[in-house]
């Protein structure tokens, strides 16, 4: 979601007459957008902000913007006094204030002033950043915000409530990045299977996914991040029958004990859980599933972990994101539940579900050894073109033909945990 707010703000910036830049030392205009849906994130968003400062008392000229959900959406007047060398703070997913403030600094008129606001700021006119030498994957988000409130979760509190993009504008959108030469386009939101139900008249997700897969130009699909509670059967019939929708779907549990998910305000049980996986399988044949996990929830007992550790078995799912519990301030657990699983505890549950998915994953990619999948290149990484599965799989394969955005037959000859590495189909 971050770097696709991140494309937003460059492609206003682009419409502007601005290039991209990797390098901060080189940059007019510096944007850090921040993470904070852990403790870890947010020191490592104050550490980056830290380090602009010798750039901007360099060359006090350098415009520096503060993005994303450090800034949120509330009063940011503390951040404000405490890093008074940053010139703009924007909220999450919004590229006007820094656009506004490049325009009163540079506009010669109130004319010019809003002929350039307008060209920046046209809603699904994406431009990518030219320099990044063709870009394969987009993203678009569709949902801005959550409505949910999962006890241990801030991103409802800094992306504030759950709103629905017009669909015109996500098809726009799309067009634009397909006229740029992108393959394949992943729609984001917190909850991304609530599509539309903020606003009646919207499609749903599949209606969405339906549309999309008419643009010529786009040859995958994918969504993220689902929850289990909003997938509905039109939505998977609608993953299973599209061609372009591919057969992936991220839909994190958390837990795998109903205490702790009741404590966490999830709204299903283990065994809802385990139904809707099998439901999956049983829809879309080859499907891969990903999930997300916390370990160390205030109050998680040995048993209560082992309940989630019995269902990852038991469910072998493709991708696993573990995450330890963290206390976000506001929050519903970090203010009503004390942080009491040590660290080194949450530690040993984290490498102990790590383990388990390693042998896991590492049984799933010996069964694509000596088949042949449809890899969409993306790029190279030293020798070797990287791309994906239908599944989502990483597949390298070493050559020295251009293989940027073709989607071509590749056959699997040697598989290990985290990728694959696989030679052309002549
Ligand atoms: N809205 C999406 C993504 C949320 S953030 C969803 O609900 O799936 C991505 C992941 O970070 C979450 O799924 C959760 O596993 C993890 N996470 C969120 N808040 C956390 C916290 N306070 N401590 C540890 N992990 C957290």
């Amino acid at each position: 979601m971050n770097v696709a707010d991140s494309e937003r703000v460059s492609s206003a910036l682009e419409h502007l007459g601005y290039t991209h830049t990797s390098n901060a030392e080189d940059a007019d205009v510096i944007v850090l957008n921040t993470c904070v849906v852990r403790q870890s994130a947010e020191d490592k968003a104050y550490g980056r902000l830290t380090s602009l400062l010798p750039i901007k008392r360099d060359r006090p000229e350098v415009v520096i913007n503060l993005m994303g959900c450090l800034v949120g959406i509330k009063d940011h007047q503390p951040l404000r006094q405490r890093f008074p060398y940053v010139d703009v703070f924007s909220p999450p997913s919004d590229p006007a204030p820094l656009v506004e403030y490049l325009i009163q600094r540079d506009a010669r008129s109130a004319e010019e002033a809003e002929t350039a606001r307008r060209f920046a700021l046209m809603d699904g006119d994406l431009v990518l950043p030219r320099s990044s030498g063709g870009q394969v994957a987009g993203w678009i988000p569709v949902v801005y915000g959550c409505s949910h409130a999962c006890a241990y979760c801030i991103i409802p509190y800094r992306r504030g409530v759950e709103v629905s993009r017009p669909p015109e504008e996500i098809y726009r959108e799309a067009r634009s990045l397909a006229a740029q030469g992108v393959k394949e386009i992943t729609l984001l939101g917190q909850i991304v299977d609530r599509y539309g139900k903020d606003q009646p008249a919207y499609p749903t997700l599949a209606g969405l996914l339906r549309e999309l897969s008419g643009i010529e130009g786009i040859e995958r699909l994918r969504f993220l991040t689902s929850h289990p509670n909003w997938m509905t059967d039109e939505l998977l019939e609608c993953v299973a029958e599209l061609p372009k929708v591919m057969p992936h779907i991220e839909v994190p549990n958390q837990s795998g004990d109903d205490d702790v998910l009741q404590a966490m305000k999830r709204g299903y049980t283990a065994e809802d859980y385990r139904r809707l996986v099998q439901k999956i399988r049983d829809r879309i044949p080859g499907v891969s599933i990903a999930t997300d996990i916390i370990v160390g929830f205030p109050g998680e007992t040995e048993a209560q972990f082992q309940n989630t550790y019995d269902l990852l078995a038991e469910l072998k799912l493709d991708v696993v994101h573990l995450a330890r519990y963290s206390p976000r301030a506001g929050t519903l657990s970090a203010r009503s539940l004390e942080d009491n699983v040590p660290e080194t505890e949450k530690w040993r549950r984290f490498r102990a579900l790590e383990l388990l998915q390693e042998a896991i994953v590492r049984e799933i990619h010996a069964t694509y050894l000596h088949t042949t999948v449809e890899v969409l290149f993306e790029d190279k990484v030293k020798k070797r073109w990287r791309g994906r599965t239908p599944t989502n799989k990483l597949v390298f394969v070493e050559t020295e033909t251009n293989l940027r955005g073709m989607v071509l037959p590749v056959k699997i000859i040697r598989t290990g945990p985290w990728s694959m590495l696989g030679e052309l189909v002549s």
